[in-house]
């Protein structure tokens, strides 16, 4: 019993952070985590790229609404396409770090998670000359080694506000758009996939179809759009 409480309580504070997953708990715990807070303000982010197939064609529905947003890539992917890491960055967007990988970072010790992240940090800023500001770990569940070493590495963790449910099989454009509606709000962070890199199932499309009219009801709203770390 005296060895299992304490390894008990370990496990918990590995953990712990993970609850900030549940909209909820992570809006009483943390509210910063939710977006910056910035009246007005709605940020725009995707996850899980960059991507081939995919990550252009966002950018260019992007260019055609004048719209910035924060990427948080993947090192393993980023890593293939570097020239298209750049290309994000070139268009006025920002970069942020979602993880070397996509696996949970409660399967991870604190050691390798701070040795990833930083080799992601890294990565991005050799190839946009930009150090990153932002960290969303996979799944939005953050372990309580990832908090330490996102601070000693200079990274916000931030969450969002609001999602398009768009990973799923048989998403629609009407699907996301009504979803993300939902908790539209001021001061808010929309959580969007421009790649489907963990599902394979070409749920992007849907995304990039549903992108147009959340931009349009974003805007009816009078909320303004942009990158996380943007004033825009
Ligand atoms: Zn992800």
């Amino acid at each position: 019993m005296k060895l299992v409480l304490p390894l008990a309580a370990l496990a918990l504070a590995h953990a712990g952070p993970a609850a900030a997953f549940l909209p909820g708990p992570r809006r009483a715990l943390l509210p910063g985590l939710a977006g910056t807070t910035v009246p007005g303000r709605i940020a725009l982010t995707f996850d899980d790229g960059p991507a081939t197939d995919s990550t252009p064609q966002f950018l260019r529905v992007l260019a055609e609404h004048d719209v910035h947003a924060t990427f948080f890539v993947l090192g393993t992917e980023a890593r293939k396409v570097p020239g298209l890491i750049a290309e994000i960055a070139a268009a006025g967007h920002e970069i942020g770090v979602h993880g070397w990988d996509h696996r949970c970072l409660l399967r991870k010790t604190p050691a390798r998670t701070h040795r990833e992240l930083r080799a992601t940090r890294d990565l991005v800023e050799r190839l946009t000359g930009t150090r990153p500001r932002w960290f969303r770990a996979p799944y939005g569940v953050f372990s309580t080694g990832s908090l330490v070493s996102a601070r000693a590495l200079g990274l916000r963790p931030i969450l969002w506000s609001t999602w398009g449910f768009d990973w799923t099989e048989g998403c629609t454009p009407d699907s996301i758009h009504r979803r993300v509606s939902c908790n539209l709000g001021t001061g808010g962070t929309i959580l969007l996939h421009d790649s489907d890199v963990t599902t394979g199932n070409g749920a992007w499309r849907a995304t990039l179809g549903a992108l147009p009219a959340i931009l349009a009801e974003c805007r009816g709203r009078g909320l303004r759009i942009g990158a996380l770390g943007h004033a825009d």
